[in-house]
Parts: C-alpha cells; structure tokens; sequence
C-alpha cells in the first residue's frame, strides 16, 4: 500500500470496549447505553480505540470494531430475513455450541450498515484506516438456516449484501476492507467448492485493498482446547493459502505468535501482503518489542520484507484495556526496531 513505511504495524479488528459502554473482557456483552446516548459513547469510544492505536504507533487503524457487539452479530443484526428474537443452540465451527439467530426468509440489507461509522472514522484519523466485515461462510456458520437450505446458495446471497456494502465504505475512504473469516480453518472442502469463490464475489470490482482475516479464534476456553487437539505441527493453512494465493484478494491475515503454525507456510502466500500475527490474544503477557521483532525475522525467511505488516494474532476484544494498550505499544515498538534494523 502507497504511503507506508516499511513494516506497517496494523491489527485484525477489535479492541475491548470501555467499561461504561459494555462489560469489559467478555464477548457478546450486551451494551450498557441506549438510543442517542448510546450512539455517542460509541463514538467516544471509537476516539479512544484510536488514541490507543496511534500511540502505539499503529499505521493502518480500525475503529476497533466499538459499534459492533459482536463481529458477526454485529453485521446479521441490521439484516432482514434473520429472526433475532428466537435463538437456536447449534455448534458453530464444529467446536462449541452458541445461541444464535436463525435464517427464516431471504436475507435483504435494507439499508447501508457502516456508512456513518465510516464517516466518522474517515474524519477521526488521518491514518490508512482498515474496515473488517464478517466473511460469508463465517456468517453462514454463526446462524441456523431455516430457508435456504444450502450453505453455498445462503453465502452467495451473503457476499453479495457484502460486496454492496463494502463497495460503499471504499468509496467512503476506507483503505483496507478486511473480511474475517475464521471458519476457512475448520471446512477445507467448503473453502474449496464454495468458500473462497463467495470470498471473492464480495471483494468483486472494489478499488480500495481487501484482506482476510483467518485465525484460530480469540482466546476463549472452547478454542484453547481445540487447540490442544491440533497437534505439534497446525498445517490447516496449508489448505487454503494456496487457493487463495490464486484468488484477487490483497492480503491476508494469519495467526503466528506463540502458535504451532510452522512457518512456511506462509511462503504459500506469494504475491500477496501478509499480515504477521505477532501478538499472542489468548494471553495477558505482554510482549516485548524484541519479541515482536523476533517473529518478524522468522518471517522474513519466507516473506518478502515489503510485503509484511507486523500485526495481531486475533481480535484483542476479550483483554483489558490495559493490556490491549501494553500489546499494541510493543507491536508498534517492535517494528519500529525492525525498520532500525533493515536500514
Ligand atoms: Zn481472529
């Protein structure tokens, strides 16, 4: 991206929320304002998420996902078609069971979702702002369909409420539409049939950059104990990485720090941006700025250095405020040494 220093310290999305907004260090916590007010305290929260990217010397920022409940949620909520009222308990990602909403008629966006958000972000920061939308099947797979009776035909209409959607925020200004889509590390047959053609019907004809966003999920219990299941050697990106080094997508973002993901992996990435995960979200340790460098020189065996940008492992939506901050500002400061480094 044009008018980046090497190096381009970023992150996967969210940030936790102040503790008068929402409870702090929970998913899914119900907001603690309404109406006007609010929609006031998200902005000053969205404020506050950037003073604390930008202090921690972040290039490419987020609103820290602070308009939204939750990543997914957040998103189906403004849909029609979606029964939110009565919730169905199914296992999502093929791991734990949810509450979630059920698909009861043809899925419609009434109207634009984030445009005033990303007004409001476009204005709060002269820093290259990144937009993160849920992916299509990550949406597809944190609902109960009772209509369509297919996950494909259900993600297609998905992507293309997405690709509206993000053709409005990049003509807004945003630099970056980032689509999550953790689901790509738990369905490989899906992300091959369906998954990443969906993937690209919703980036399709965008003139800003796009990225995925792909991880093994926030540092809840369910997922570290998947995790434990995974084995020495986690090769599920091998899976994906080469199909979506075919595809049109800009960048995408993976897990690294503290994981088992060998590293050479991400050699299957050629010509594409990638975004390091070097700061671990399923621990409070902070890490060090030498730490964050040290990921960053073993990635540098397999991506090129104009091609890498420092960032999160996952959203940081579950730590403190306070350890959010400290992690940022080590990402930031590490690489800042890298840049030193490199010159
Ligand atoms: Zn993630």
């Amino acid at each position: 991206m044009k008018g980046l220093p090497l190096f381009p310290a970023t992150l996967a999305g969210s940030l936790p929320k102040p503790s008068w907004l929402a409870e702090p260090e929970k998913l899914w916590a119900p907001w603690k304002l309404e109406g006007e007010q609010l929609q006031e305290g998200q902005r000053d929260a969205v404020r506050l998420a950037l003073d604390m990217q930008e202090k921690g010397g972040l290039d490419v920022v987020s609103d820290g996902e602070q308009t939204r409940k939750h990543f997914v949620n957040g998103y189906m909520e403004k849909l029609e078609g979606i029964d939110f009222a009565n919730l169905k308990t199914v296992r999502i990602r093929n791991r734990y069971d949810a509450n979630v909403p059920r698909v009861v008629g043809p899925v419609v966006r009434p109207k634009p979702v984030h445009s005033e958000d990303v007004k409001f972000l476009r204005a709060a920061t002269t820093k290259k702002i990144k937009f993160t939308l849920p992916g299509p099947m990550t949406m597809v797979d944190t609902l109960y369909d009772e209509h369509y009776g297919s996950r494909e035909k259900l993600a297609m209409a998905f992507a293309g409420i997405l690709n509206q959607e993000a053709r409005e925020l990049a003509a807004l200004g945003v630099d970056v539409i980032q689509f999550d889509e953790p689901a790509f590390n738990v369905y490989f047959d899906e992300v091959r049939e369906w998954g990443v053609a969906a993937l690209e019907k919703a980036r399709a004809g965008l003139t800003c950059m796009t990225a995925v966003h792909i991880c093994y999920g926030y540092g809840i219990e369910a997922n570290i104990k998947w995790k434990e299941t995974l084995g020495d050697e986690w090769r599920q990106y091998e899976q994906t990485f080469p199909l979506l080094a075919k595809s049109s997508i800009d960048q995408v973002s993976l897990e690294c720090a503290n994981s088992h993901v060998p590293l050479e992996l991400m050699g299957l990435l050629q010509g594409k941006d990638v975004l390091v995960g070097c700061i671990d979200v399923a621990s409070t340790r902070v890490e060090t700025p030498e730490d964050v460098a040290n990921v960053i020189r073993a990635a540098l065996k397999y991506v090129p250095k104009d091609r890498l940008y420092p960032c999160t492992n996952c959203g940081l939506v579950p730590l403190s405020r306070d350890v959010a901050r400290a992690k940022l500002k080590a990402l930031g400061d590490g690489a800042a040494l890298m840049r030193k480094e490199m010159v």
